[in-house]
């Protein structure tokens, strides 16, 4: 097929794909978007919409599928939520007015990173669009904007584009802009994330944005620029409400990395992935959507820095103390609307009546809420009141200017106030009069006719008209009156007088239509120009939402404020999981003490399955978390360092989703924290080694004990069932043994969660197997194994490779031995030798391959 022999109109659909060949192109064709060719058939099969035809001209049917305008939302935002982007291309002339084939461009590139509405974008989450750029050092550059709030920040994200991703993902990024070099380079890494690269070369600073990239260090800049120049070009439309990008150094905020963060539940549950159940779904007692957003941020990015964290804590703890300000700051704040997105909408040119009158409902509640503040005993609060801006000209302007109760839609008018502009209360009050006249002349009718069933009605075609109907229509004034149009039983008339004064009344409803969108447009440029002052007030109203909510649930769980101080020392005494406290609901939660000091700062825990370990290494780490997010903690008493970063290695049932081995996960996870860990960060290890037999795994977790204890020194917690390795603390003189203390009860375990010093006696695993519900006869056999096992077993190291712990490598040699094809006597040498530590799953990989080329 060539192109010449298609359609004009086809011919122009080709030309503009060209320059998206990237995106679905929305062509927009009368009521549809119609889609050609690829995509046709590529969206058809996604948005599950029928495949028709379309006459191409000479070259015969072209493949097409469409949706129709005004439901179009939905089916864009579930491309874009699957990664694709959509481009938006109108008639951008009036086609009545057209010569040939109408004009159309696109106005809107649609991407993953820049979704501002829809369903999917949750009133509390942020959505996120990256930018990453490599500095002449060659470390890479991270931007992010949140293109619905216009919020920005800069950071570095190490050298290797793992780590980049990784942060990237961490900090929620859902697509990234890079210059062409770099595309090659990121494009595994980021699709393994599923995370868009975008490509953008230009990196010219336009006029006026010198101001949005100030702050950025210089290496970072040319990605900020980038970003920015990728936003202009997709999104064509003003961009006014961009905040400057703030620059956050990595080492002010606490990280954790992805792994860490699922594993931890933070934001979302590991089991079911919703919220319930995560340490968001916990402290979330904000009232606003803002505040939510907030407090997920926060989560994601807890602070590394005690001043910062006591600016918070210190007024969460003036807020646990004035019961009534709080009460009134959570009335007050239920009346803010989402006024961050709304300055977004303002910006971007498309918030309705009723959303400035949102804002001005919200505005209006900012200046009892400084007065409450300044009312407050607390010096914090004081402070916090005195910096909050009531926005007193924006408010005044709206209040003048938009009624109480705009309609949904701007269409119909209704939404500039009484008063406010004389014409406009003109031509309404003409409209209006001129509909009490009509009103008054079917009375009068009525009466000159002696019909009184006559009425006046209106519809669209005939405009005003008299009704009588069929059996009256010998009474009428054939004279006066003028047939307009029959009906089975009725007859409608028009006078000249009616007609008169219905062409007053449409025509000044027509021209209060449009002035009131002339006065409404310069309301909202109005407002626009004040978006950075309603910013500011939404950044501080919504950080006032979070710390009232940590307010809220620190009270009603009874958690207690930290101490900082500058050694690593951590002192937590009845400390809980606050999530699996909440979620026991009977009091019946055990709280247990974690006491680490210089001397001793490593702890190996060991004691029956279920018996809350893990449970206990969590809370560790929820507790550091809480602490640095500004919010008191699950505990009696709390004295903590501060963190740098946290790291844990705990066994989550997801591990297996990504297609990688459990135990492939597990020293990827170790590796990466014996790689960055620093003296200052906290490490858990739930369970190191389980993923493999026996000795590969007690030498592993031994190895990487004495790592951490020669070489990094940090805070750790390491969880074993290998009872030989609590013999470690004899040569390890920082680490101590603890155990989860277990009874036995006519042959029963009973789990009593307490954390005590020493190690466990026993490993109670038949014991937990019985209480799972195993047949009484496994029960029995295993038991006497057990009896047997025990007998032979020289002190240490164990002999025998408990049930059930089948190894990565016993898979292997067993299968080479059935199979018998080749030499695989030096296999377990080969495997002896190598550096798993070094190793990623490619690797892995490849030398498992390698091996069965061989057999
Ligand atoms: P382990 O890691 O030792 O196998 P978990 O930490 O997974 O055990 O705990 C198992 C279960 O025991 C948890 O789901 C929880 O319900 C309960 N549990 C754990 N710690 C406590 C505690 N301190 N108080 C009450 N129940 C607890």
């Amino acid at each position: 097929m060539t192109v010449k022999t298609l359609t004009p109109m086809m011919r122009q659909y080709l030309e503009i794909k060209e320059d998206y060949k990237d995106a679905f192109l929305f062509f927009r064709l009368g009521d549809f978007y119609e889609m050609f060719f690829e995509d046709a058939l590529k969206a058809s099969q996604i948005l599950e919409i029928t495949l028709t035809a379309r006459d191409g001209g000479q070259s015969g049917k072209i493949p097409m599928c469409g949706v129709p305008y005004h439901s179009s939302a939905g089916y864009i935002e579930t491309l874009v939520r699957k990664g694709y982007k959509v481009a938006i291309c109108e008639q951008t002339e009036d086609p009545a007015l057209a010569k040939g084939i109408v004009r159309r461009e696109v106005i809107q590139l649609i991407t993953p990173g820049t979704l501002t509405e829809g369903r999917t974008v949750g009133e509390k989450s942020n959505v996120y669009i990256g930018s990453a750029g490599r500095t002449r050092k060659g470390e890479y550059a991270l931007v992010r904007i949140d293109l619905s709030t216009g919020e920005g920040t800069a950071t570095y994200a190490g050298h290797d584009p793992k780590s980049l991703i990784s942060e990237a993902e961490a900090l929620q990024i859902r697509e990234i802009v890079v210059p062409d070099e770099l595309y090659l380079d990121l494009h595994e890494q980021a699709q393994a994330r599923s995370i868009l690269l975008s490509i953008e070369n230009d990196e010219s600073e336009q006029e006026g944005e010198a101001v949005l990239t100030a702050a950025c260090p210089e290496p970072i800049r040319p990605s900020a620029v980038r970003l920015l120049r990728y936003l202009d070009r997709t999104q064509k439309r003003s961009l006014s409400h961009l905040r400057p990008v703030v620059y956050r150094e990595r080492k002010s905020v606490l990280s954790i990395d992805p792994n860490s963060r699922r594993n931890l539940e933070l934001v979302r549950s590991i089991r079911g992935g919703g919220e319930k159940g995560s340490l968001f779904w916990l402290l979330d007692e904000t009232v606003t959507a803002m505040g939510g957003r907030k407090l997920k941020q926060w989560i994601h990015e807890p602070l590394a820095e005690k001043r910062a964290i006591l600016d918070r804590t210190d007024a969460v703890e003036e807020l646990i103390g004035d019961f009534f300000v709080r009460g009134e700051i959570r009335e007050l704040l239920k009346g803010v609307y989402d006024i961050e997105r709304l300055a977004g909408k303002i910006a971007l040119g498309n918030a309705t009546g009723r959303e400035l009158a949102q804002l001005r409902r919200s505005l209006s509640q900012a200046g009892p809420i400084r007065s409450a503040l300044g009312s407050s005993g607390g010096d914090k609060l004081k402070g916090m009141g005195g910096a909050i801006d009531p926005c007193t000209a924006v408010l005044g302007i709206l209040e003048k200017s938009i009624t109480d109760d705009p309609p949904l839609s701007n269409k119909e008018g209704g939404v500039i106030r009484e008063g406010y502009h004389e014409r406009l209360d003109e031509l309404r009050d003409a409209s209006r009069n001129g509909k009490d006249w009509i009103a008054a002349l079917e009375a009068e009718e009525r009466r000159k006719t002696g019909i009184k069933s006559l009425k006046i009605g209106y519809n669209r075609v005939f405009g005003y008209y008299l009704e009588v109907t069929k059996s009256n229509v010998h009474l009428v004034d054939q004279e006066r009156y003028d047939r307009k149009q029959t009906l089975a039983n009725a007859e409608r008339y028009i006078t000249p007088e009616l007609k008169q004064k219905e062409a007053i009344i449409l025509n000044a409803e027509e021209e209060a239509l449009l002035l009131e969108a002339e006065l409404f447009q310069a309301v909202r440029e109005e407002v626009k120009q004040h978006i950075p002052q309603i910013q500011g007030l939404a950044d501080r109203l919504s950080t006032l939402d979070v710390l009232t909510a940590f307010a809220e649930v620190s009270e009603k769980y009874r958690f207690a404020k930290p101490a900082f101080h500058a050694g690593r020392k951590m002192k937590i005494t009845g400390g809980r999981h606050p999530v699996v406290e909440k979620m026991l609901d009977d009091g019946t939660y055990v709280p247990n003490d974690c006491i680490l000091d210089e001397g001793a700062n490593m702890l190996l825990i060991t004691g029956p399955n279920m018996s809350g370990k893990s449970t206990y290494m969590r809370q560790v780490a929820l507790t550091v978390i809480m602490a640095q997010i500004g919010c008191f903690v699950p505990a009696d008493h709390a004295e903590l360092p501060v963190t740098d970063q946290i790291f844990t290695r705990i066994g989550a049932a997801d591990d297996l989703a990504g297609g990688q081995s459990t135990f492939m996960v597990e020293m990827m996870e170790s590796r990466l924290a014996l790689a960055n860990a620093t003296p200052d960060s906290l490490l858990l290890f739930d369970e190191i080694g389980r993923g493999t037999s026996t000795y590969d795994g007690m030498a592993l977790a031994q190895a990487m004990m004495e790592y951490i204890h020669d070489e990094i020194g940090a805070n750790t917690l390491f969880s074993t069932h290998y009872h030989e390795l609590t013999g470690l603390s004899e040569t390890l003189g920082r680490l101590q043994n603890v155990h989860v203390a277990a009874a036995e009860q006519n042959g029963r375990v009973i789990f009593l969660h307490k954390v005590k010093e020493g190690a466990a006696d026993k490993s109670y695993g038949i014991q937990v197997a019985e209480l799972a519900g195993l047949p009484e006869s496994v029960i029995r056999r295993a038991d006497e194994l057990l009896g047997e096992f025990e007998a032979d077993r020289p002190a240490n190291p164990p002999q025998t490779e408990p049930a059930g712990q089948m190894s990565l490598f016993d898979e292997v040699e067993e299968e080479a031995v059935q199979n018998a094809k080749g030499p695989v006597s030096d296999l377990s040498d080969e495997i002896e030798r190598l550096d798993l530590l070094r190793m990623t799953p490619m690797d892995a990989f490849q030398w498992l391959h390698g091996m069965q080329e061989r057999l």
